[in-house]
């Protein structure tokens, strides 16, 4: 798998561009960024002058500490359990917290460091999943009590940003609006406000980019496709990586021949077929069973029968160019001829996100 470190950083200043010099572009990557190599990703946004990462757990967040990763702010968006505590203050991670309990363990734990840790408070503001559901008041009775925790930033996370047949993106705006007045009006008025990922920067909702946005799809060349009458999308950003298997064995068969497990494949006419080296296990949906594409000598040809494991058999009717040791693309350009996360997902039945998520560490990540 080739991941383009120039496309990254050609994606990373799009976003940058897109929301102007006041909004800092905050690097989400979580999940191995998106599959693309965390450590990697944060080299290439950090020297491109990134200064906030955002992970999911503490544990992404030390990795990176640990990779080297020194000079830009780390937020943690799922919050930290009991036993994660001191690792936040130990490496400089700076928690989501969407709770009451949370803020004030974060307190105790900021006293006993002798240090002001900074936290953002997550806000649920219609999404129904982390952050606290509580009222201004309520949270200003709490934050009260703080005296060694600071709190740093308010956020929140839009369930629907690219769907414009409901309201829900509004709605929680102006939720979220209403609880930033309030926390303004009772001097909270130098935070970081933050609320909008790729779809919610994509679409051009700027009510929700006040001056910090998180980009992750983005950054690795997606904007999910809109419900509804949308705007027009603005970001030009473009796929980063490149995944390509090798041909392990290419031979002919008769007639009638029956391929893979459970023979769900029988060939229709004689065939040229492709025995590839990756299956499932390197993020091969399953679901493509006789289903998905592949581009093999320029041309998207068809997965024949069960994805297996470690192997996946193709249709090489179409040429005699490819021998073992060939490669093949599972996602990416050969030419004109493109397959990207968000076609291979329609088939899959499922999204661009757990497509580029499912690339597993078995496959080698080589950076160009
Ligand atoms: C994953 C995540 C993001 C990034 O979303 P993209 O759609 O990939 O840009 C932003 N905020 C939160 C809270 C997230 O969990």
């Amino acid at each position: 798998m080739l991941v383009s470190r120039d496309q990254i950083a050609r994606n990373y200043r799009e976003v940058c561009t897109t929301v102007g010099p006041q909004v800092d572009v905050a690097c989400v990557v979580k999940a191995d960024a998106y599959g693309h190599g965390a450590l990697e990703v944060a080299r290439v946004v950090v020297a491109e002058g990134a200064r906030w990462l955002a992970v999911s757990s503490v544990d992404e967040g030390v990795n990176l500490r640990c990779g080297g990763v020194r000079q830009p702010r780390v937020l943690v968006m799922g919050g930290f359990l009991d036993y994660e505590a001191d690792a936040l203050a130990e490496y400089d991670l700076t928690p989501t917290v969407h709770s009451f309990g949370q803020m004030h363990d974060l307190d105790r734990l900021a006293h006993a460091w002798g240090k002001p840790l900074p936290f953002h408070l997550k806000i649920d503001s219609g999404m129904g999943r982390l952050g606290t559901r509580a009222s201004a008041p309520e949270i200003l009775a709490e934050i009260h009590d703080v005296h060694h925790a600071r709190l740093e930033g308010l956020m929140t996370h839009f369930a629907s940003a690219a769907d414009y047949t409901t309201t829900q993106t509004d709605d929680q705006l102006a939720y979220f609006h209403r609880i930033c007045r309030e926390l303004e009006q009772a001097g909270f008025n130098a935070l970081r406000l933050h609320t909008s990922s790729t779809n919610a920067i994509g679409y051009g909702r700027k009510a929700g980019w006040h001056n910090m946005v998180r980009a992750g799809h983005a950054l690795y060349g997606y904007v999910s496709p809109a419900r509804g009458e949308s705007p027009r999308q603005l970001l030009k950003v473009r796929p980063a990586l490149t995944w390509k298997a090798k041909l392990l064995a290419v031979k002919d068969i008769p007639e009638g021949a029956l391929v893979g497990y459970g023979g769900t494949f029988r060939a229709p006419r004689p065939m040229r077929i492709g025995i590839l080296g990756a299956g499932y296990a390197d993020g091969l949906f399953h679901r493509l069973s006789n289903r998905g594409k592949v581009i093999a000598d320029g041309k998207l040809t068809s997965i024949l029968g069960t994805i297996s494991m470690d192997l996946t058999t193709i249709d090489l009717s179409h040429t005699t160019a490819l021998g073992p040791g060939a490669e093949v693309t599972l996602l990416g350009n050969e030419g004109d001829v493109h397959l990207d996360a968000q076609q291979i997902a329609r088939v899959a039945g499922t999204i661009s996100y757990n497509i580029l998520c499912s690339i597993s560490a078995r496959v080698r990540r080589v950076y160009v």
